[in-house]
């Protein structure tokens, strides 16, 4: 079965010639139980994406389906409240006026209220807090309570728009940690979107990359990070340095070393290569320019022959001089990227 399904979804804003295309021409599916992580820059469409899932925003084009209900064709939209998904935004709305309990039990609306109530605010480990007011709780709290009250009507899908934008670095990486296992305990699929690629790799089963309205990549993180299709993607996921190269089949055969790389005279090819596939070894060609302690390791900055500069990581016990001579080598094993300049 399927979650979620998007087939050529286009959303404008505005009209005529101050209009946007938030959304262009969008296909995505998500599986059942599956978290897909919606990463992009600021403005590329992610929150009108989960909008336009959750009924806020109508779409102009193209059709969404959640399981086997078609819920937006571009004329006919299912209402909101009809569409069983749950909503946790960064601004974790939660009602002042509601105690804790009541605020999870707003959106059940039958006997079993209370019950349910309890029963979520134990999930995510805030019975204690049950009589408090939002006031009352910290970031990381208020968060868990809203995602109580998201999963309390029991959705099909959850919908999560940078939840922990407002958290600081230690506590989000926690709350974040925890809210997966809790989707994934009561097997609820979701669309979390963030903007910080490490949260986005440590919790998609997949991950979608978007820019300026469009889904330019969708693949488990590992792929999204080592095979990225294209520059874009490979710099919005992490750090990684592009030495230009004359053409696929050279890289091939001189990949595992990079010193011999020749400049090459016009290319529209870049090699791509993420500072933990380098190592560095005795040897000439290369030179070491700049180095970053950067705790667990050093972060050195190596000038190629061919005048490219590259990022290698090497443990804090093993440093090397800046402005000795090295050899630069592919890590052994690992696939070298071409890409489209
Ligand atoms: P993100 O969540 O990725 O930061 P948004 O989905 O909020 O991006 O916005 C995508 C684009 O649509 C932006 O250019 C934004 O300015 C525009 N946009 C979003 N909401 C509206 C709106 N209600 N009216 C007009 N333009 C909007
Ligand atoms: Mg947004």
């Amino acid at each position: 079965m399927t979650a979620l399904q998007f087939d050529h979804v286009t959303k404008r804003f505005g009209r005529f010639d101050r209009q946007v295309v938030a959304l262009d021409d969008v296909s995505i599916q998500l599986a059942d139980h599956e978290v897909l992580a919606l990463v992009g820059p600021s403005g590329c469409g992610k929150s009108t994406l989960l909008r336009a899932i959750a009924g806020i925003h109508p779409i102009d084009e193209g059709t969404i389906r959640l399981g086997d209900r078609v819920v937006d064709d571009g004329r006919v939209q299912m209402p909101p409240e009809k569409r069983r998904v749950g909503l946790v935004f960064q601004e974790h709305a939660l009602f002042p006026h509601l105690s804790v309990t009541d605020n999870v039990a707003f959106g059940v609306r039958d006997d079993t209220a209370p019950t349910r109530a309890a029963e979520m605010l134990d999930l995510v480990g805030m019975s204690e807090y049950a009589d408090r007011y939002p006031h009352e709780l910290s970031g990381g709290e208020r968060q868990r309570v809203a995602l109580a009250r998201a999963l309390a009507p029991n959705p099909d899908l959850m919908l999560l728009d940078e939840p922990f934008a407002s958290l600081d670095t230690n506590l989000r990486a926690r709350v974040r940690d925890d809210v997966v296992a809790i989707l994934r305990s009561t097997r609820t699929p979701a669309v979390f979107v963030t903007h910080d690629q490490h949260d986005a790799l440590a919790v998609g089963d997949r991950i979608a990359v978007m820019r300026a309205g469009r889904v330019v990549q969708v693949a488990a993180p590992d792929v999204v990070f080592h095979r990225p299709v294209d520059r874009f993607v490979a710099s919005f996921m992490g750090e990684a340095s592009y030495v230009p190269v004359a053409a696929a089949s050279d890289v091939v055969g001189l990949a595992d070393e990079l010193t011999a790389l020749t400049e090459p005279e016009a290319t529209d090819r870049t090699l791509m290569l993420r500072p933990d596939d380098i190592v560095l070894e005795h040897g000439d060609g290369a030179v070491v320019e700049h180095a970053e302690f950067r705790g667990t390791v050093w972060c050195y900055t190596v000038r190629l022959a061919n005048g490219a500069a590259v990022k290698s990581l090497r443990n804090h016990l093993e440093p090397v001089q800046v402005g000795s001579s090295v050899q630069a080598r592919l890590r052994p094993g690992h696939h070298p990227v071409v890409l489209d300049a």
